[in-house]
């Protein structure tokens, strides 16, 4: 039998359905396992072992009785920016290190009815600000593939985890590409849905207009078995949309002949890394071979993504964290002499830099004097950006590039330089910007290092997504390396 650690979700999921182990002996194989090797990637915030354990018990009983959701047995990982009831949910953040949430999210609910057994809470970003998890008030986690790199972020943990084979999935969250560009660095498939498609509610909220939740696998398989539980409407998000969920693994079995797939010009130009770029040309000749076929299309505005979102994204994040004052939850500074100075000493001695950063450019974009000029700007522009990319949708199915332009940097390589590391989300930004579904699929190495191959498509197309990315995964293997010090 293949060690427990190696399989994918469907592969367990199968195993389980024979017989051949018992949740409680995945479950159990997988605590070992992040017992041995978790000091080496910091991938954690929280361990939930003996919660995991009754878990998977229950879901033995449930299968025995034959009952049982479809993830029934299955372990996971969450990222710590969901709520999970009973259980410490920080953020990545000292301002909620004492916070025990006293609800689940949307997400953790419909995984945990579908039988998921969660691991532990996932490190991440601070608020999931950031693209490396240097901003990690619990410190950044190392990459599995060179443990002197980043795993990226903000779903760092997420995707380290997942590619150290702790979990067959982790969940993650995306804003300007945080699960796709983590996926990316350390050779995992990431899928950030169609904004509105899976629930926020319970996802503490870094920018509510972009912010979506998505999910972290090594098949694409497994991420369609996963985005197909997490989906669906929720009356208690108000930008959740209610279209019934389609069923996305039974989708994956079509070919791609005839998928016309969109070349976008920008996104392969200087930025992008030479070897990172060759590899990405291969996987796209790849799928050409399969029956797809390439046709350029134009985003002419794509090249703004970065600023926008650099005026969007904080605005909404300084309103957003006006919520931790100190007073109702989260942490408090001592003594403080008055009303003021506990909510300057909370925010200030709770908040890190970077949080502390974009507090202060939202604050500035929002301000009576800058508001037009910078704010409203570039709500037009990201109108714009929209509108081009459903003008290419009417020529193409989905548009195809690079995830990152380069695979993981060294950590501390960009920590002291924001615009450098901001610009680590070039090409997955558009998508936030637009709301549109996107994925990142390992697509080779350069340098021993994973690097991604970035697939968007319209709304509501993440079928269409996974079933390219699952179709490419029958043709290639890059999924199934594993890096040397976790085999
Ligand atoms: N790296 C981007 C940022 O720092 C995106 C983060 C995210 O998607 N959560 O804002």
């Amino acid at each position: 039998m293949m060690a427990l650690h190696t399989q994918t979700l469907a592969e367990l999921a199968s195993g389980l359905a024979k017989g051949d182990f018992s949740s409680v002996e995945i479950t159990q194989a997988l605590l070992d396992r992040i017992a041995l090797h978790n000091d080496k990637l910091n991938a954690f915030i929280t361990l939930t072992s003996d919660a995991a354990l009754a878990a998977a018990a229950q879901a033995d009983a449930a299968r025995a009785s034959g009952s049982g959701g479809v993830l029934n047995g299955l372990p996971i990982i969450h990222k710590d920016i969901f709520c999970t009831r009973g259980v410490k949910t920080t953020c990545g953040s000292k301002m909620l290190d004492n916070f025990i949430s006293p609800y689940d999210a949307t997400v953790v609910e419909k995984l945990q009815e579908a039988g998921a057994v969660v691991l532990g809470k996932a490190n991440m970003d601070e608020f999931a600000m950031g693209s490396s998890n240097e901003t990690s008030y619990f410190g950044p986690v190392h990459n599995p593939w060179d443990l002197q790199c980043s795993p990226g972020g903000s779903s760092g943990g997420s995707s380290a985890s997942v590619a150290a084979r702790f979990a067959p999935a982790a969940t993650g969250t995306d804003t300007g590409g945080s699960i796709r560009q983590p996926a990316a660095l350390t050779g995992t498939v990431g899928i950030k849905p169609t904004y509105g498609r899976v629930s926020r509610y319970g996802m503490i909220a870094f920018a509510s207009s972009l912010d979506q939740a998505g999910v972290i696998t090594r098949s694409a398989e497994d991420a369609a078995m996963m985005l197909g539980v997490m989906a669906g409407f929720d009356t208690r998000d108000s930008t959740s949309i209610d279209e019934p969920v389609p069923d996305y693994v039974a989708a994956l079995g079509e070919s791609v002949k005839g998928l016309r797939i969109g070349i976008v010009r920008q996104h392969f130009d200087a930025g992008l890394d030479a070897e990172t770029g060759a590899r990405v040309k291969e996987s796209i000749a790849l799928l050409e071979s399969m029956g797809a076929t390439c046709v350029e299309v134009d985003l002419p505005n794509i090249d703004m993504s970065v600023p926008t979102y650099y005026v969007v994204a904080p605005a909404e994040c300084s309103s957003n964290m006006s919520r931790f004052d100190g007073v109702r939850f989260g942490y408090r500074a001592k003594d403080p002499a008055d009303l003021l100075d506990l909510y300057t000493r909370s925010r200030g001695e709770g908040f890190g830099d970077e949080v502390k950063r974009r507090i202060m450019t939202g604050t500035y974009v929002l301000s009576a004097g800058y508001y037009d000029a910078y704010y409203l700007k570039a709500q037009q522009v990201r109108q714009l950006i929209a509108d081009d990319f459903k003008n290419a949708f009417a020529d193409v199915d989905v548009i195809a590039g690079p995830t990152a332009p380069s695979p993981a940097f060294k950590l501390g390589d960009k920590a002291d330089d924001p615009i450098a590391m901001y610009l680590n989300d070039i090409y997955t930004i558009g998508a936030n910007l637009a709301g549109l579904p996107a994925i990142s699929v390992p697509c080779g190495f350069v340098d021993n290092l994973p690097v991604g191959l970035h697939l968007v498509g319209p709304h509501f197309a993440e079928g269409t997504l996974l079933r390219t990315a699952h179709q490419y995964q029958q043709q290639s293997d890059f999924h199934t390396a594993c890096p040397e010090d976790f085999k």
